[in-house]
């Protein structure tokens, strides 16, 4: 990810109607890690749109979404990345592909596996140059 780019989770705008599409999509489960029965919330996938849109934002658990918008995450254990970079949702692959890139960045060496493994959608290379 680009220096200054950061995922965050915007604010002051209402995001209870995107929290809601988001949490059919999801299934009531974080989009990253699958983890269920716990508060989950909408994270922004950049570059961001005018308004907030399902199809450009994550339902993410608290972990992940401190691991997606901290400028520090914590290599611990991201391996669900794995699962994550193949979803066939577009924003799920892209902030995963974000994530396993900033990992592989700090010498992880499942991370480069992930991503040298990968297929991706001309759409989803084109978002990931427009998001980095
Ligand atoms: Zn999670």
């Amino acid at each position: 990810m680009a220096e200054g780019q950061e995922i965050r989770a915007r604010k002051n705008v209402d995001l209870t109607s995107l929290g809601r599409s988001l949490t059919r999509r999801a299934g009531s489960r974080c989009e990253l890690c699958d983890s269920a029965g716990v508060p989950l919330s909408p994270v922004e996938v950049p570059p961001y749109p005018e308004e907030p849109d399902a199809d450009h934002a994550v339902l993410l658990c608290r972990r992940c979404r401190e691991g997606a918008t901290g400028r520090k995450l914590d290599g611990a254990d991201w391996r669900f990345l794995e699962r994550a970079a193949w979803s066939d949702v577009p924003a799920v692959q892209v902030i995963a592909v974000l994530l396993a890139r900033r990992l592989r960045g700090s010498g992880v060496g499942w991370a480069r596996e992930i991503l040298d493994s990968l297929y991706l959608a001309p759409e989803v290379e084109h978002w990931l140059r427009s998001a980095t």
